[in-house]
């Protein structure tokens, strides 16, 4: 595996991947890798694909500076994970290289996708996520690139970037990874302490609680709301949408759709989602 910080090097490697013949696998992380990374990397080797894994906490898409100060960083076991997963290249560039102009830089627009949810909730957030994504798909070139249901806004907000921008990227959504006792791997778990820790299975069973019904949309929310708020979580959102454009649903809908979930245990923020059918 070859570890490389400077865009030009990065470029080329990706460059000679494909001169090999190879299909380039792109798996862009924050780091603070875990099992949920290592799912998608696993993903593109299934897929035969040459494995680039970028490591950058990209500081455009924090809209509150604690928050990106707090971001665990364990640059060390990155390096072993990514190496034991089988990757062919890892990528850390430092924001100087990333943004030469700081908070000057182009920025892309995310679009309708963005303003609910998670954009509501952290303003500017989408369009630091929209712009860092075009950007490794500039530098790395034509690839597929692999993302994490577990961000399920942000794997439609990319999709929408790769289809309305015309990058020559395959964009592939990969299952969500849960711990055993459901919690959706995040980065930010660690952040939480045991008794936070069983808080936060607030979210994984309000999921399993709206899929075991079949409501309309507005009763799963309500009924996701209430497990959640009983196991202390403090609720940012629990709703019901499609699961293409993330709209609202309303009462009449029939079919499969989305949970989406956020809330908030001890000041850390944790977001899950899962499919669910309305009737
Ligand atoms: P992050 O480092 O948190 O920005 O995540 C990098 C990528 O890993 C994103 O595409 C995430 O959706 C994905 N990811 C993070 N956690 C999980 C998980 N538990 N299951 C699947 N994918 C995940």
């Amino acid at each position: 595996m070859r570890v490389v910080k400077r865009l030009d090097e990065w470029r080329a490697l990706a460059e000679g991947l494909r001169r090999g013949g190879r299909t380039v696998g792109l798996v862009p992380t924050m780091g603070a890798l875990h099992a949920g990374h290592r799912a998608l990397i696993d993903a593109a080797r299934r897929r035969g694909d040459a494995v680039v894994v970028t490591l950058f906490v990209n500081p455009r898409q924090f809209d509150d500076p604690a928050d990106l100060a707090r971001y665990p960083r364990t640059p060390a076991a990155d390096l072993v994970l990514a190496l034991e997963a089988g990757a062919d290249l890892l990528v850390e560039p430092t924001a100087e290289a990333m943004w030469p102009r700081g908070d000057r830089s182009v920025t892309v627009s995310a679009g309708d996708l963005a303003r609910r949810f998670e954009g509501r909730d952290r303003p500017g957030h989408f369009d630091g996520v929209a712009s860092v994504v075009a950007k490794l798909f500039v530098v790395t070139g034509p690839c597929r690139a692999y993302f994490g249901e577990k961000d399920y806004q942000q794997l439609c907000v990319v999709r929408a970037l790769a289809a309305d921008l015309g990058f020559d990227v395959e964009v592939v959504g990969v299952p969500l990874q849960r711990d055993p006792d459901g919690l959706a791997l995040s980065s930010r778990n660690a952040r939480l302490s045991p008794t936070g820790r069983a808080r936060a299975l607030g979210l994984s069973r309000a999921l399993a609680a709206a899929a075991a019904e079949v409501a309309p949309a507005s009763a799963l929310g309500e009924r996701m709301r209430v497990v959640m708020e009983d196991a202390g979580v403090e609720v940012a959102y629990a709703e019901v949408v499609d699961p293409a454009t993330l709209a609202p649903l309303d009462d009449a809908a029939a079919g499969p759709a989305r949970a989406l979930v956020a809330g908030v245990v001890e000041g850390v923020r944790l977001i899950d989602n899962g499919p669910v059918e309305v009737g």
